[in-house]
């Protein structure tokens, strides 16, 4: 990539479409941001790929930074509109007029006891200390206006507190944070303290952010690669693959040509991702577990030409000395949908090749099958394949070459993003709700991977995985439009949703890309939602 040709470019875009200024005096802010920008278009030099990514989350805007004690009064004022009053409208706008410090006050002393028990103040001597008070009855009116409202709102700065604890915790660890995820905690909180008729409304979330000074940012993420992915031999063995897979491909029905390939699952694609935005320093996210090494696994799907996902897949966990010991064995979920084993560094070993033939593809196709994989070494010895060893079925496996899987694996060029945008989603939710699960234990590995895994075989998204074989070339029809994961799965909701579930009042997590179930996050994952 030539970084001439992207600021040529840019200047043409900046000229055609922003409003051109007069030139004026360059500032040292405007310097500092060229800076930036180069230290970016730098990094395209030689680049021979890049990936761009964007996401919008909510986050600090320092300078604007409002301290919340002299606004808690903010909330109460504008919080009115939250809950309806209903009976005691009339009276509460009346009593508006004194402080609740003076109601307290009043109270307070009103209800002050002696040794026996006796009430020490007569209402003269009350009326003498607070002048202003109209009638005695004033006295129980604002003993139960304290009771009612007092509460409320103290309950209106604790779900104030929690939800901005929530929030600089999640930034802290560069979660992603939406409006929705402010609402879902605020709701959830209200319930919790008990105070009814709270909606988390609009007005509620832009008070919310105002008051500590949140605003929107969007996060840009550009990775550059800079292998030397287009040298002559790379080019060649490219064009002779397609050759070869073209001429095959009568030979075979589209259910039968199948793509094979093992991806690791490290911690880094859930809570640590590198967040930069332009001009700003690069931010890393924190990773929050005690076990780290246990993190990591590998898993092996299988998707096929015709749109659909081949079989169970192969889940590799990572055990000391690659071994299970009885107990755990015991104590392991097994759903129908993931084939488990492991080994020392949750990576497959050339034995664990012919295991995953032997539970996973064999049982799966028909009489034979076109097989692509990728060059690693432990899937290319060619006795793997034999049918012999292949019970009587015709594997032909066909390689894909070093350093074009990037371009020509039907699995990397789509598939795999979907299956780690799925576990992303899980894992945010699990941080950014401090959901009290362990996401690294065993069993919750299996069964995320079997949730996982089981959406993403649902019928409506054949045409997904179809598109992952037209990206990589190996399909001629573009299958479009189709729907992703993202889509189905985690459609932005306007409204606050509740779970269908039950009675459940939880909020939706995910919709069941089977059943387009509305679920929380405990009816999908903790219950375990399979389908099957
Ligand atoms: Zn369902
Ligand atoms: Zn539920």
């Amino acid at each position: 990539m030539n970084p001439h040709n992207v600021v040529n470019l840019l200047i043409d875009t900046v000229k055609v479409n922003l409003d051109v200024h007069l030139p004026s005096r360059v500032t040292s802010q405007e310097r500092e941001v060229a800076q930036y920008l180069f230290e970016t278009l730098k990094s395209f030099e030689n680049a021979t790929k890049f990936n761009y990514q964007e996401e919008t989350t909510l986050d600090l805007h320092m300078s604007d930074y409002i301290s919340s004690d002299e606004d808690t009064n903010t909330t109460d004022d504008n919080g009115v509109d939250e809950w309806t009053n209903e009976e005691g409208e009339k009276i509460t706008h009346h009593l508006n007029q004194y402080s609740l410090e003076y109601m307290k006050a009043v109270v307070d002393f009103a209800d002050e006891k002696d040794d026996y028990g006796k009430r020490r103040h007569t209402w003269k001597s009350i009326h003498h200390r607070f002048k202003s008070l109209p009638s005695q009855t004033y006295v129980s009116l604002f003993r139960s206006y304290l009771q009612k409202h007092g509460t409320k709102q103290q309950k209106c700065r604790s779900i104030d507190k929690v939800i901005y604890d929530k929030f600089v915790n999640a930034r802290e660890q560069a979660l992603p944070i939406h409006d929705l995820d402010l609402q879902r905690w605020a709701l959830k909180t209200a319930k919790e303290v008990k105070l009814n008729d709270f909606h988390a409304s609009h007005g509620w979330l832009i008070n919310f952010k105002r008051r500590h000074g949140i605003v929107s940012r969007r996060i840009t993420n550009m990775v550059t690669r800079h292998d030397i992915e287009n040298s002559h031999v790379v080019q060649k063995s490219k064009q002779d693959f397609l050759v070869q897979y073209y001429r095959l491909l009568s030979d075979y029905n589209p259910s039968e040509i199948i793509n094979t390939d093992q991806s690791g699952v490290e911690k880094e694609v859930h809570s640590s991702r590198t967040l930069s935005a332009i001009g700003m320093k690069k931010i890393y996210g924190i990773v929050s577990s005690k076990n780290a090494s246990t993190h990591s696994y590998t898993i092996q799907p299988s998707i096929s030409l015709d749109g659909k996902v081949v079989g169970p897949v192969l889940l590799c966990l990572q055990e000391v000395n690659g071994r299970m010991g009885e107990t755990v064995k015991k104590k392991l979920f097994k759903p129908s949908n993931v084939v488990i084993t492991c080994s020392s560094s949750g990576k497959l070993t050339s034995s664990l090749v012919a295991y995953w033939r032997d539970k996973c593809l064999i049982p799966s196709i028909g009489k034979k099958c076109l097989l692509l994989s990728d060059s690693w070494a432990g899937q290319k010895d060619e006795k793997l394949y034999d049918k012999k060893n292949c019970n009587g079925k015709e594997v032909f496996r066909l390689e894909i070459p070093k350093r074009t899987t990037s371009e020509l694996q039907p699995l990397d060029c789509f598939y795999n993003r979907q299956i780690k945008n799925f576990i992303k989603k899980i894992y945010n939710r699990v941080a950014l709700d401090q959901i009290p699960i362990h996401l690294y234990e065993r069993n919750n590995i299996i069964k995320l991977v079997s949730l996982m895994h089981d959406q993403l075989s649902a019928p409506v998204f054949q045409l997904m995985v179809k598109y992952s074989w037209f990206s990589a070339g190996l399909l001629k029809q573009n299958p479009a439009p189709f729907s992703t994961v993202n889509e189905i799965c985690f459609p932005s909701i306007v409204s606050h949703e509740q779970c269908e579930l039950q009675a459940c009042v939880e909020s939706v997590f995910i919709t069941c890309a089977h059943c387009s179930k509305k679920l929380c996050f405990q009816h999908f994952f903790i219950s375990y939602h399979y389908h099957g």
